[in-house]
């Protein structure tokens, strides 16, 4: 089998390579190892020990720190491994695990089929399902990672190792939720569900300053939502726009969309019926790449009205968003993955995008300060929403009995931690740690 393409500071198509969503991220590795297949990771990893080079996973290069682009490491570049194989009959997908999630919901929606997947068509399958993974079919279906059957996955030591229930369970275990920290996953399998291929957006916009009356009641909507339904809610710009999602019939989510027109008289409102996949690709073009980004996050278990009143104070610089769980997510045992927070009532995301360098200090303190606002009403952070918060981002991330679990699980497959640039579980020995990250 013939050696993986390895890209070096000068050759065509090492810049393109590594380049990721953040501009913020402008790093230089040593090597970019193009991979194809397991074997091409396996040799990628060796590579790396030979040289000594910190390792970094690329897959669909959306990690909001960028983890992925180790200065003066290896890049193990997923991003040839593209592809998505499905069984309509067996309901059943075959993911690459350098694939795109629009890959994947191009291949299952031609059979009336999809997977939860998350609301950005361009991000990577990879890094989103390792983290948890929410999507709008979340309420229905559960996460992404609760919809994993099993993975491939080649180990620190290089071996190439399957995981399911019934083999590698603990490993299986910590892939749903843990992040990159056990290995590099060459293939996802996903179950599919008979979701159709139709969907609606209702929103209605209502001036920050009149709309804490609308967004309590929209809250209070969220306890009996179908599942179908995902409430969503987003703040900026001076405008607050309250509403929801609903993944199948039209017909049924206009229907329970009247339950949002007690909110109040809106300055605008939109009902949009639309497929699945453009669904999917709504925000592809406002979630661009090449801006610089940081991002806040935050698990709110409810919403009390003084939660409600901080979030429409935030920065109108600033986009702060709320994306209801329950339903499905909620179905899960915490200890049935690696993911916790199920109890979540509201996932809160704060955004800030700009463009020019000299505003990064002030773009990050304003960031830091409208989520700070929220954090005495959290439970804690998506793992895959983290960005500079070190060790005590981990601590939110994962409840104590995960971390402990995750940290035995490292011991057992990564004790050298050779997959520490990510939201790092070090190993109990942190000695053996390669270097700092
Ligand atoms: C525009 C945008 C929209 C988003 N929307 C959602 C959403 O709707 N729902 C949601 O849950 N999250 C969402 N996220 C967060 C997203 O899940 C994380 O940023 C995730 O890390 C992106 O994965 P990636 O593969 O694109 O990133 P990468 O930067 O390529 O990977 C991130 C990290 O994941 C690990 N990794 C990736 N692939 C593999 C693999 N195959 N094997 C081993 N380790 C791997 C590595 O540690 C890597 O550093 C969004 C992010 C962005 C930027």
């Amino acid at each position: 089998m013939a050696d993986p393409e390895v890209l070096r500071e000068g050759d065509d198509g090492y810049d393109a390579a590594r380049r990721v969503w953040n501009a913020m991220v402008d790093r230089r590795p040593a090597s970019i190892v193009r991979c194809r297949t397991a074997p091409d990771v396996a040799a990628a990893i060796a590579l790396a020990r030979t040289e000594d080079l910190e390792i970094g996973v690329r897959c669909g290069g959306h990690g909001i720190v960028g983890h992925a682009v180790p200065d003066g490491g290896l890049m193990i570049d997923l991003s040839p491994m593209g592809g998505v194989h499905v069984d309509a009959q067996q309901q059943r997908a075959r993911v690459q695990g350098g694939a795109l999630l629009g890959a994947l919901d191009a291949a299952t929606q031609p059979h009336g089929l999809a997977t939860t997947a998350g609301n950005v068509s361009h991000t990577g399958v990879g890094g989103l399902t390792l983290g948890g993974g929410m999507g709008w079919l979340a309420r229905q279906h559960g996460l992404a990672c609760d919809n994993l059957l099993s993975a491939e996955v080649v180990t620190a030591a290089g071996d190439v190792v399957r995981a399911s229930a019934e083999e590698n369970a603990e490993l299986f275990w910590g892939l749903r939720g843990g992040g990159g920290n056990f290995g590099v996953v060459t293939e996802f399998e996903f179950r599919l569900h008979r979701t159709g291929t139709r969907a609606l957006s209702v929103e209605l916009d209502f001036p920050v300053a009149e709309a804490m009356t609308p967004a309590t009641r929209w809250r209070d909507l969220g306890a009996d939502a179908p599942r179908p339904a995902t409430l969503t809610a987003s703040v900026a710009g001076g405008v607050a726009t309250l509403g929801l999602v609903w993944v199948g019939d039209p017909d049924e989510g206009r229907r329970y969309a009247r339950s949002l027109d007690p909110l109040g008289h809106p300055m605008a409102r939109r009902d949009v019926e639309l497929s699945y996949l453009d669904l999917q690709r709504r925000d592809d073009d406002r979630q661009g790449h090449r801006q610089r980004r940081y991002w806040k996050g935050h698990y709110l278990p409810d919403l009390p009205d003084d939660a409600i009143a901080a979030l429409l104070a935030s920065d109108p610089s600033f986009a702060a968003s709320l994306q209801a769980y329950g339903g499905a997510i909620a179905d899960v045992p915490d200890d049935a993955t690696a993911f916790g927070h199920r109890s979540a009532a509201f996932e809160y995301v704060g955004a800030a995008r700009w463009t020019d360098p000299a505003e990064d200090d002030a773009r990050l303190a304003t960031a830091r300060r409208s989520a700070a606002a929220l954090a005495p009403y959290a439970s804690g952070v998506y793992v895959n929403a983290l960005s500079d918060d070190g060790a005590d981002g981990l601590r939110r991330a994962y409840p104590r009995a995960a971390l402990a679990r995750l940290t035995a699980l490292k011991d057992a497959v990564d004790p050298g931690n050779a997959f520490h640039l990510n939201h790092n579980v070090a190993p109990s020995s942190a000695g053996t740690v390669l270097r700092a990250t």
